[in-house]
């Protein structure tokens, strides 16, 4: 038998990191210092009240039984009233919030629960990869909107053609914004209900990073805006707002159809999170402010550090209001690609070029400050003495 690949898999754009992690680990083997600034990952550990939290959980038999498919009550319930108190907003938690295998899970999926083959789906670009991958899957056609530096990363919704806007079935957004760190308001947010009402398109708000944020700045949620839960709904993680990337719990908010639809696929994919995970959960939204302050604090100083080594070096870059990623041009006439290449090859520092997340990524890299400050400030002193 020759064992073949499905086509949505074999058509899958070619992997545009496999040729840097090749690089990387051959430089490790010959023992370079490589310093790892590509994978957005906080370095810092989960608090430990909700480490505890797991410990005492793991320890309940009941826990160690298939989790209900939409998530614990009482975790959909410590969602419903932090959404209250962070962003002024009433969600109910018996049909308008579904728990997640992390966000990235439910991102994934969306699409199988709203899009038909042929139908087009709106994705920034660049944008985290999965909203396009996961549009391909569902037999969707990914759209690109340009997110460009002249419109402060956000997408010009007038831009986008009459017909693509009639056939479009979904859009994505996402801010703050990976990778550009841009960050919106309400009013962005107004246009876009406004926008999708007049086409009738489904909204999900990517809304990871609304807790990294810096400068006192407080991101706001989609669903703020009058209308918004009758056409959308919006994604959080707990991944990068408590350092829980391992552990996989995020949930979706808004629109009960939507979130219905979510909960349907789910339901025949997958089981659930471990409800230990989730005791975890409720334990982190219920103390959400606990070292919440402190945490924004070390990504701003580095934030600092490595926006002010960019300045000295003379590099363009996009000072970010949130998100723990920086992104900045490449010196004139250099690839994204060239730049990354020749960075860690001359320097041994890893950072992910800007194409990585689509074609209007060209000419931008992304750094992510998930090393600590004596790292990233090693990581400035070799871009100092670095020729490109
Ligand atoms: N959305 C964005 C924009 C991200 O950058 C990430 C992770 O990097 C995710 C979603 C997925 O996060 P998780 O699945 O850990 O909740």
């Amino acid at each position: 038998m020759s064992l073949k690949w499905a086509k949505r898999i074999e058509e899958l754009p070619p992997y545009l990191f496999a040729e840097i992690d090749a690089k990387i680990n051959e430089m490790i083997s010959r023992g370079v210092d490589v310093i790892d600034l590509g994978i957005g990952d906080p370095d810092i550990p989960t608090p430990s009240n909700i480490i505890n939290a797991l410990k005492e959980a793991a320890e309940v038999p009941k826990n160690h039984r298939y989790p209900s498919y939409a998530g614990m009550f009482e975790f959909r319930e410590a969602v419903s009233n932090w959404y209250r108190e962070r962003f002024g907003v009433n969600v109910d938690p018996q049909s308008e919030v579904v728990t997640l295998i992390g966000s990235k899970e439910g991102i994934a999926h969306t699409p199988l629960a709203f899009v038909d083959p042929g139908d087009i789906v709106l994705v920034p670009d660049p944008g985290y990869p999965v909203y396009s991958v996961a549009t391909t899957f569902a037999g969707g056609l990914p759209y690109s909107m340009p997110l460009l530096k002249m419109n402060n990363f956000l997408p010009d919704l007038e831009s986008i053609p009459e017909y693509v806007c009639r056939r479009a079935k979904l859009m994505f957004l996402n801010y703050p914004n990976n990778p550009t760190s841009s960050v919106t308001d309400i009013d962005f947010f107004k246009s876009v209900v406004e926008f999708a009402n007049k086409y009738d398109i489904i909204v999900c708000h990517d809304a990871a990073y609304t807790e990294v944020a810096y400068d006192g700045l407080n991101p706001p949620s989609f669903l703020q805006v009058d209308g918004a839960a009758d056409i959308g709904i919006e994604f959080h993680s707990l991944s990068k707002t408590f350092n829980m990337t391992g552990w996989r719990i995020g949930f979706a908010v808004g629109n009960k159809k939507a979130i219905s639809g979510l909960g349907k696929i789910k339901t025949n994919i997958d089981s659930g999170v471990f409800q230990a995970v989730q005791c975890a959960g409720i334990e982190a939204l219920r103390h959400y402010s606990v070292g919440m302050a402190e945490r924004r604090m070390i990504y701003q100083e580095r934030r600092d550090i490595f926006c002010n080594g960019l300045r000295e070096v003379g590099l363009d870059y996009f000072p970010p209001k949130a998100t723990f990623y920086v992104w900045f041009d490449t010196p004139r006439g250099v690839s994204s690609k060239d730049f990354t290449s020749r960075l860690l090859s001359d320097a041994g520092i890893v950072v992910t070029p800007g194409n990585g997340f689509g074609k209007y990524g060209e000419g931008f890299i992304r750094v992510s400050i998930t090393v600590n400050t004596e790292r990233l400030k090693e990581a400035v002193e070799r871009l100092k003495g670095f020729k490109f």
